[in-house]
């Protein structure tokens, strides 16, 4: 960690253990999610951080971004997850907005006073992104030329408190070249919201349908031109992989932290259960994977900020780390016995969380035919 690094990490790490952790049990449980908590981490500069200055971003890398992630995800999920899926929204307008675009949507971003979301999955396609039904029909509107949105999006992280929503659409053909992305504000007639899902984990972040009903959007808002909208949302998650591989690392560490001391102090046969050897081998394996997941998940940060294009890599940084967050906070809970399975600690809380880390922006399964097509690829003649 460089010295940037190193700061970032002690300044989130006072802020989550002051204003996160405490209410974090409570907060869990009541599905409660604070505004005041996210915008306060925009203002002290955590939700625009890898954007150009003159957005309001601080002009910082892919790594660092990583940093903050991990660290707040070692209190909270949720907050870390909220500002990643922002970010990725917030790196698609800079990536593949106009200047007009830009200028109106990323500053309320970048600042953490707004919240953005991304609308790909919907009930019938979610691997098979592309198969998306939601239609965005061209139009002659009454305040000049758009497109009328019609369909459902389902999963929305953030959906019901963002402003800006990233909604890809179908303007053509089937598959993946007939996809439009647009830019849809919160507010605009037609756009409405479904029911909280009721989850096992991310419970502070709220996921709901976000719905479409004859919704006229302007044709400002089409990102690029029509049939590009795969190919940016493809872009947004490849990113995506490797914020959601740290905010795993961030879970992992957290609970082997809370395994080790657990170990250590819990004495069971006259001596610390560290002690059992049993114990021992588990410890060091979570202790191994995660450092190895930690390297990898860096290793893509530091390509994209070098400006490499790896998917595959962005790929195996996401499953590698979200198998591991999932197996090393298991492995806590088991250390942690019969009360490592109840809220007085918070291992159960964060073994729900790791289990959607496997699920979301692309399923390890999809994760893994990602990797393997990259290989067919190299070894083709
Ligand atoms: C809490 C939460 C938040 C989310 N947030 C968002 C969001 O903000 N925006 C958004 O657009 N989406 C979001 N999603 C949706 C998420 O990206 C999808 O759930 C995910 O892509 C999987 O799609 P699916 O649920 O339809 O599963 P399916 O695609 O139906 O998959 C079911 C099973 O089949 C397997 N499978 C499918 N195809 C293959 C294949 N080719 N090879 C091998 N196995 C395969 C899958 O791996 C999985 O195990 C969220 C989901 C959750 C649960």
């Amino acid at each position: 960690m460089n010295e940037i690094q190193t700061e970032l990490k002690n300044q989130l790490e006072k802020y989550r253990l002051q204003k996160i952790e405490p209410f974090m049990e409570e907060d869990d449980h009541n599905e409660n999610f604070r505004m005041d908590i996210f915008r306060e981490l925009g203002s002290l500069g955590f939700c625009g951080m890898t954007l150009p200055a003159q957005y309001g971003g601080s002009e910082l890398s892919y790594q660092d971004l990583c940093v903050a992630l991990n660290e707040i995800a070692k209190s909270s999920v949720s907050y870390s997850v909220t500002i990643s899926v922002s970010a990725m929204v917030q790196n698609i307008i800079n990536e593949f907005g106009n200047e007009e675009q830009k200028q109106k949507y990323l500053p309320e971003l970048t600042s953490g006073q707004e919240i953005g979301a991304f609308c790909l999955s919907e009930s019938g396609s979610g691997s098979d992104a592309a198969s998306l039904k939601t239609t965005a029909k061209k139009v002659d509107g009454p305040t000049g030329p758009g497109y009328v949105l019609n369909g459902a999006k389902m999963w929305i992280t953030s959906g019901g408190i963002a402003k800006t929503y990233i909604v890809m659409a179908r303007t053509g053909a089937e598959g993946s070249k007939g996809v439009s992305a647009f830019i849809v504000e919160d507010g605009t007639e037609g756009l409405s919201f479904g029911k909280k899902e009721k989850k096992m984990g991310w419970k502070v972040s709220p996921t709901r349908e976000v719905l479409f009903q004859n919704c006229f959007v302007p044709e400002a808002n089409l990102l690029q031109s029509e049939g590009d909208g795969f190919k940016i949302a493809m872009a947004g998650l490849d990113r995506g992989r490797i914020t959601i591989g740290s905010i795993a690392c961030g879970l992992a560490e957290r609970a082997l932290d809370e395994a080790t001391k657990y170990a250590l102090d819990r004495q069971q046969f006259k001596q610390p259960i560290f002690d059992f050897q049993g114990l021992q081998f588990m410890l060091a394996d979570m202790a191994t994977e995660t450092e190895a997941s930690k390297l990898l998940v860096d290793r893509a940060a530091y390509l994209y900020d070098n400006g490499v294009s790896d998917q595959k890599l962005a790929s195996m940084a996401k499953l590698k780390s979200t198998d591991t967050a999932m197996k090393v906070t298991t492995d806590a809970v088991q250390i942690l016995g019969g009360v490592g399975y109840t809220s007085e600690y918070p291992v159960e809380r964060m073994m729900r969380d790791a289990k959607v880390l496997q699920i979301v922006e692309g399923t390890n399964q999809i994760q893994r035919v990602v990797i393997a097509r990259s290989l067919k690829k190299a070894y083709q003649k």
